[in-house]
């Protein structure tokens, strides 16, 4: 059930009036998925803040792949089913081998990605009672256990689902951090030893210009109270990696994987310490840190700075299955360089 469309391709008929359909996203020209989202997950995500992934385990994530929607609905404290996201894949990629979220992951566009108020949402229930989907257990949830929690929407069901959305009060966006520059100031950029713990003003003009919202975000970051509450654990665990500095874990797993290379870059086998004796290739994490990711060996690759900027500029879907970066414009980038990313199960 792979479909390649690319997105908005051709003059295909949109069935759905636009005033259906929530900010006019949605599109029935797409596979649209039903995704219910444990409770304790969506406690867990939404108080860390929301990365704009979705791991799952079925096998039917992969037909959103450029393009879909994943409508996910979950369970109030109070008992009530509520829907709690309208999740536009970019793409859909492979997990490494054993990740504990599930073997597929869908990469949102986090433009036109919603997550809904749940404090003011409606009764999703019966709604969802009525859809084709088969749902018929006493306690709607046990319906969506295991790889069933993910199934294939008929196109009249989307538009249901549309319908419903429209309106819903939603929450506002996660702020995401400038990851290269956090990733900088984990390892520090003076690879000769010495702790870098602020990045300097010429390379904060380099990276963002002299006065955009980006900017600010890298001078601001130092301090956790300039962060709204949304964010308060994320960043919590940004400067929990940041003050580990010289001792980190993640400087000692990067300079483990500068090592296994001989310092080249993955992508491209640039390599700056044979050719110029110069150490200046980056350790990128595969999800980003500031999304959630983590120091684990598997979510961590070499790339050379150009690599590192078009991945971060592009936010590009890394695949485990082909080994391969996918980019915004159809580009591909396969790694030439591999040594420890383990591939999939
Ligand atoms: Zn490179
Ligand atoms: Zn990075």
């Amino acid at each position: 059930m792979g479909l390649t469309l690319a997105p908005h391709a051709g003059n295909r008929c949109v069935c759905l009036p636009n005033h259906l359909i929530g900010r006019g996203y949605t599109s029935p020209e797409f596979m649209n998925l039903l995704y219910y989202w444990q409770p304790d997950n969506y406690r867990r995500d939404r108080r860390y803040g929301f990365g704009y992934h979705l791991s799952q385990n079925s096998a039917i994530m992969n037909s959103v792949d450029n393009g879909g929607t994943i409508w996910a609905f979950t369970r109030r404290g109070d008992g009530r089913y509520v829907l709690a996201a309208e999740f536009l894949a970019r793409r859909v990629t492979r997990n490494p081998a054993g990740y504990k979220y599930g073997k597929y992951r869908a990469w949102a566009d986090t433009d036109r990605t919603r997550y809904f108020d749940l404090s003011e949402a409606p009764d999703i229930e019966p709604m969802v009672r009525g859809l084709a989907v088969r749902s018929n257990a006493t306690h709607l949830g046990q319906s969506f256990q295991g790889t069933s929690a993910v199934r294939p929407l008929g196109v009249a069901d989307a538009q249901a689902l549309s319908a419903f959305a429209v309106g819903l009060p939603t929450l506002a966006r996660v702020g995401f951090y400038p990851e290269d520059v956090l990733e900088a100031r984990f390892l520090g950029e003076d690879v000769a030893g010495r702790v870098v713990r602020d990045v300097s003003e010429t390379r904060i003009d380099y990276l963002y210009g002299r006065d955009t919202a980006d900017r600010r975000v890298v001078r601001e970051i130092p301090n956790p109270e300039l962060f709204g509450t949304n964010d308060d654990m994320r960043i919590r665990y940004v400067m929990e990696q940041l003050k580990g500095g010289r001792d980190s874990e993640f400087r000692r797993v990067a300079t483990e994987l500068r090592e296994t290379y001989a310092g080249r870059c993955q992508v491209c086998e640039f390599d700056p310490r044979i050719r110029y004796a110069q150490e200046i290739c980056h350790v990128h994490h595969v999800v980003w840190l500031s999304r959630g990711g983590d120091n684990d060996r598997t979510n961590l690759m070499v790339l050379c700075p150009n690599h590192h900027a078009i991945v971060h500029r592009d936010d590009a879907p890394f695949d485990y299955g082909s080994l391969a970066f996918s980019f915004a414009n159809g580009s591909v980038e396969a790694l030439r360089l591999n040594l420890h990313l383990p591939g999939i199960a």
